[in-house]
């Protein structure tokens, strides 16, 4: 049986974790959150975990009242997730934690030898190298959640060796918005953007998918985990959701993983492996499914995944910092603040502003965020 820290547990990843969970029958040590009480009160009533915790203190306060009947140890803060990560007893720690607030778990859980399951990409965007350098060192293994992330993990296995690998091939689906023109996107509503035609989603994935910077994150993504440049990796488009990823080796022989859109299958592959159960993803039948198809990305009218290629070619702060001017510029549409087509020209604007260096510790991206943060409010005039 194996036993689990989820940060991030009542969001949609977080949920879908909890269903393989107890479908698999394995142990939850800790569950993490922002605030929502309701419903981490259940699960701690259902799964029983040594710790929880809410980074909202006055929610986490209520919650302690809440579960005094139990035996669960309730903890607040950012420092409470972070304990949940690190010191709880499970001996992997899910991150599914939205945006970049997930790294400092993440550095503390590969501290304490946790094995990470990561579907919080942002982690890797934000802190690439001080996060592969720390697994490296402490021997521990990032296990990817991201469903291209978790095939291309998938069509490697069985490889002895990266060597031969030349490309690889993420598939987008392309959001709502595919084949839209910049004059068309210009007045996309908050509605228009959240309903995503394959992935139900949480708002900030469903947002980055919309726009493109979704992939772009999963290129940078890519890079860390599995030591590639960014040239060797290409976007297609594939409406459908059904490849959710493929590799090219030196001899053009292309290998493919499939599967119907259902993230349970993702999270519990990188729970289970390097086993393989059954599993509550719908058996695929190829005719049923009819057609595949594939298209070339509109790199001019979704500029997201050049900013973000971009960026990691630029190395050093800027992933991160175009990282969080989209984390910001994301939340200023949803609070309906900003338009569409306003979100790549913040990041792109405010990433002009950064002062960038090569070799970074921790405290510069965490002051990268802030000034990003501020920068694109200052340039939207919020
Ligand atoms: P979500 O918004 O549904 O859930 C986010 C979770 O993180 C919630 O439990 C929330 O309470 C918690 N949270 C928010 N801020 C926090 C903080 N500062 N500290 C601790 N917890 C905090 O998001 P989601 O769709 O589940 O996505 C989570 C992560 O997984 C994102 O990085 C996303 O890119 C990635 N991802 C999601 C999907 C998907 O299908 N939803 C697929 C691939 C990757
Ligand atoms: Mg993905």
């Amino acid at each position: 049986m194996k036993t689990i820290n989820l940060l991030g547990s009542t969001g949609s990843i977080g949920v879908q974790a909890l269903d393989v969970t107890r479908a698999r029958g394995y142990k939850i040590e800790a569950l993490a959150a922002f605030s929502d009480v309701e419903k981490i009160e259940q699960q701690i009533r259902e799964f029983k975990p040594q710790y929880a915790a809410l980074v909202d203190e006055k929610a986490a306060a209520d919650l302690k009242i809440r579960v005094k009947d139990t035996s669960t140890k309730v903890l607040s803060g950012v420092e409470g997730v972070t304990a949940c990560g690190a010191e709880a007893k499970g001996e992997i720690t899910l991150n599914s934690v939205v945006g970049m607030a997930g790294l400092g778990p993440t550095l503390a859980a590969i501290e304490a030898g946790k094995t990470i399951a990561l579907a919080n990409k942002e982690t890797l965007v934000a802190g690439g190298r001080l996060v592969t350098d720390a697994a490296k060192k402490k021997n521990v293994s990032i296990l990817p959640v991201d469903s291209e992330h978790s095939a291309i993990f998938q069509c490697l296995l069985g490889s002895p060796s990266n060597k031969a690998l030349k490309r690889i091939i993420l598939t987008a689906s392309g959001g709502p918005f595919f084949g839209k023109t910049k004059e068309e996107l210009s007045n996309v509503t908050l509605k228009d953007a959240l309903k995503h035609p394959s992935w139900s989603m949480g708002q900030k994935i469903t947002i980055d998918s919309a726009t493109m910077f979704n992939k772009g994150l999963e290129l940078i993504e890519a890079v860390w985990l599995f030591s590639v440049s960014p040239d060797m990796i290409d976007i297609v488009v594939h409406r459908e959701s059904i490849v959710h990823s493929l590799i090219e080796y030196d001899d053009n022989s292309v290998i493919a993983q499939l599967g119907h859109p259902d993230m349970r299958l993702p999270i519990q592959f990188a729970l289970t492996y390097p086993e393989r159960y059954e599993s509550p993803e719908k058996q695929l039948d190829l005719w049923e499914v009819g057609n595949l198809t594939f298209y070339k990305p509109d790199y001019e009218n979704f500029p997201c995944m050049d900013i973000c290629k971009n960026a990691i070619k630029s190395g050093g702060l800027m992933p991160a910092a175009v990282n969080c001017a989209n984390e910001e510029a994301n939340l200023l549409f949803r609070q309906d603040k900003i338009s569409f087509n306003d979100i790549p020209r913040l990041i792109i604007e405010a990433s002009e502003k950064l002062q960038n260096k090569e070799d970074y510790v921790l405290q510069d991206v965490y002051d990268t965020d802030i000034f990003m943060r501020e920068t694109v409010r200052e340039l939207a005039h919020c």
